[in-house]
């Protein structure tokens, strides 16, 4: 596993709507790991090996990230924000936080008081941005409305092999996809493979339309985080019972294709990796949704990498669950054929 590349990924800002710098570095760390590599006009970057087979399989990762959005900023320059996907508002006061601006990053303190902490319905229009601006005019010659926000943290190590920071979702599923596509090209994989890190997926989940729609994919894979629940707290019953470092999850759902779900568990025992199992009702809410339904309609089927402490600054996920996810992904993609038949009778 390239360490180094996951982490830079770990530290680069990419709000959705905003993820140009990192599709960037994904797109140029796939030079000559792939037969193609493009990018689309929404910013989604796609790796490809045997682009001429008709048998063509789709992973995707989506690259962008929860955050906020600069919406309006008070006569004593304060910024006021909007929440872009599914932030928790409650875990922003008195955080650092970037901007990230035309000019560059720079740097916030979400105020804190007694009355914001107390709110148990804050909302994000409650939260406001200390920049160190004393006026509206010099907070805006700094900031444009429509500037993304991130809490200011990067990756760290924990014990164990595990990792903490934001947007570990879903970062990893993009790391992944990548160096699976990139694997399976150099064990000569025998279909089409293609490898997204898709965009906007915690807003619109247009990337992944976008992608999918011109792939046109005989089946796809969305790589996503899942919720554990090893740690106080948690309802099993919400979650299921998934645990860190116990293998990548398999999703069972009334939309996710049985035979797919089928491949990927023999293609884990026979590279000798445990996987987890995870069952949920209707729609997944990954970009797996949304290839489905693109062109005449795409089977599917959901991996995930569990993972602590969603959509907070300090998500924690185990490497190990991230090497075993490539390495199922690669394994999967080299035993496929051009004949498989996903007609369930
Ligand atoms: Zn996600």
């Amino acid at each position: 596993m390239n360490k180094e590349f996951l982490y830079e990924l770990l530290r680069t800002g990419s709000v959705s709507g905003n993820e140009a710098e990192i599709e960037k570095k994904i797109y140029d760390y796939m030079q000559g790991k792939a037969d193609e590599v493009s990018v689309d006009e929404l910013g989604n970057v796609t790796a490809a090996v045997n682009t001429s087979s008709p048998f063509r399989v789709l992973m995707t990762g989506h690259a962008d990230e929860i955050g906020l959005m600069v919406d309006a900023v008070t006569e004593s320059g304060m910024l006021k924000v909007t929440g872009i996907g599914g932030i928790h508002v409650s875990e922003y006061p008195g955080h650092k936080v970037r901007i990230y601006t035309e000019r560059g990053v720079i740097y916030g303190a979400v105020v804190s008081t007694k009355g914001i902490r107390d709110n148990k319905d804050l909302s994000p229009s409650d939260l406001e941005i200390d920049i160190g601006a004393s006026t509206k005019d010099e907070a805006l010659a700094a900031v444009s409305l429509g500037d993304p926000v991130t809490f200011d943290t990067d990756v760290r190590e924990l014990l164990g092999g595990r990792i903490c920071g934001r947007a570990l979702d879903d970062r990893l599923g993009a790391y992944i996809v990548m160096e699976a596509l990139a694997a399976a090209g150099a064990r000569g994989v025998s279909v089409g493979a293609y490898a997204a890190a898709t965009t906007g997926e915690e807003t619109t989940m247009n990337g992944a339309y976008f992608t999918a729609s011109r792939v046109k994919p005989t089946l796809a894979v969305a790589v996503d985080v899942t919720y554990t629940s090893d740690y106080a707290g948690i309802d099993i019953g919400e979650t299921g019972d998934v645990r860190l470092g116990a293998g990548p999850v398999v999703c069972n759902n009334p939309s996710i294709h049985k035979k797919i779900n089928k491949m990927l568990r023999a293609a884990a025992e026979s590279a000798g990796i445990a996987v987890q199992t995870e069952a949920a009702s209707g729609r997944t809410g990954t970009d797996g949704d949304v290839m489905h339904r693109t062109g005449i309609g795409v089977p599917f089927a959901l991996v995930s990498i569990p993972l602590r402490y969603m959509h907070s600054p300090a998500e924690c996920a185990d490497l190990s669950d991230v090497e075993n996810c490539i390495k199922l992904l690669t394994e999967f993609l080299c035993s496929l054929t051009p004949d498989v038949d996903l007609k369930p009778f």
